[in-house]
């Protein structure tokens, strides 16, 4: 596998957009407060805490990973693609894997969420996607991440379409087409678009176009479930009776934020049951190994499936699976 294969130089790659000079394209004011909300250095997270998705790792490292690495072979007809979708129901990973591409690459990592973005700079959104390009290219390599983008870029025509909305798509388009001669501007150092959205259906036609690639993020199978489960229990105490099979097989549909929240539940089930009946003194005297000694036992996971249902319908996955038959990339 390639994955750590090069880790050295995405440390100093790392290190090289730390010491990066400031930014000094146009539009200072609102880049320097986007650089704070919006960029993150490194979002340390590796390939490997995000689990299962292999298939999907591997199309995201062929298509902006290895053209980072490799500059010179992604030439021509290989040359790397303008922008990358990930699709699939909300919870899968989609937001872990950009941050685990981010890192792995050593890019700098620009993380728009479109709703609050959009919220917190109403009518000036044009100039805000312009100025997200610019410091991308100040800040290269770099990949902006584009989070809920069906909220900024739903069908164009759509009932209820603001006019507002249809410039910052419009704005958004030129952005992305310019990228192909971006390099020539950021001495060879790509910027890649890396968007996501749980609704791929109600994309612009002319947007899905040029996110060439379109990768489906499905519901994790049984042994990402496990995988899954362990990254979420491995902190903590844990009852030799725990039987992860078992909880794996037990939440197949859910995604994979649902059994991190059924490990939450469970691992607090032990220290709920201890302190029933005790009055607030005894809570507080309780000594630190009494309390974290507690484990997680089979019947607390048992509890919290009970509690914790699956959060995505099986329509939800039948329309992600209809798309991803008509539009999505293998
Ligand atoms: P999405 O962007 O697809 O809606 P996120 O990446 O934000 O989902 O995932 C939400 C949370 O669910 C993550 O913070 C993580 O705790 C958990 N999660 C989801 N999928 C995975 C996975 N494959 N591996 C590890 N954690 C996951």
């Amino acid at each position: 596998m390639l994955y750590y294969a090069q880790e050295q130089e995405v440390k100093n790659a790392v290190e090289g957009v730390k010491s990066k000079a400031e930014y000094t394209g146009p539009d200072p004011k609102l880049a320097a407060s986007l650089e704070k909300e919006i960029l993150d250095t490194n979002p340390g997270v590796r390939w490997d805490d995000v689990a299962g998705l292999n298939e999907s790792k591997r199309l995201l490292q062929e298509a902006v990973v290895l053209p980072l690495w490799m500059p010179q072979y992604f030439q021509g007809i290989r040359r790397p693609r303008r922008g990358v979708l990930m699709f699939g129901p909300p919870g899968t990973g989609k937001t872990l894997l950009a941050k685990a591409v981010a890192t792995e690459c050593g890019t700098t990592f620009q993380n728009v969420s479109c709703s609050s973005l959009c919220a917190k700079w109403y009518g000036e959104s044009e100039r805000l996607v312009r100025c997200l390009f610019d410091l991308a290219r100040a800040h290269a390599p770099s990949t902006i991440f584009i989070d809920e983008i069906d909220s900024l870029c739903s069908a164009r025509g759509a009932s209820g379409e603001h006019e507002v909305s249809r410039r910052v798509k419009s704005e958004l388009l030129v952005q992305i087409d310019g990228l192909n001669n971006s390099t020539k501007n950021t001495a060879g150092k790509p910027v890649t678009v890396l968007a996501a959205t749980n609704f791929p259906s109600g994309l612009d036609e002319a947007l899905r176009r040029r996110l060439e690639k379109r990768i489906y993020i499905p519901l994790p199978d049984f042994e990402s479930r496990k995988e899954l489960i362990k990254i979420n229990l491995k902190s903590i105490a844990l009852a030799p009776d725990l039987d992860i099979d078992q909880v794996a097989r037990r939440t197949e549909g859910y995604s994979g934020d649902d059994p991190t929240n059924i490990c939450r539940d469970a691992s607090l089930n032990g220290m709920r049951r201890k302190i029933a009946g005790k009055n607030p003194d005894e809570i507080k005297n309780m000594s630190e190994a009494e309390i974290l000694e507690i484990p997680v036992m089979m019947d607390n996971l048992l509890e919290a499936l009970v509690k914790i249902q699956p959060t995505v319908s099986r329509g939800d996955i039948e329309r992600h699976e209809k798309w991803f038959s008509e539009f999505g990339s293998t």
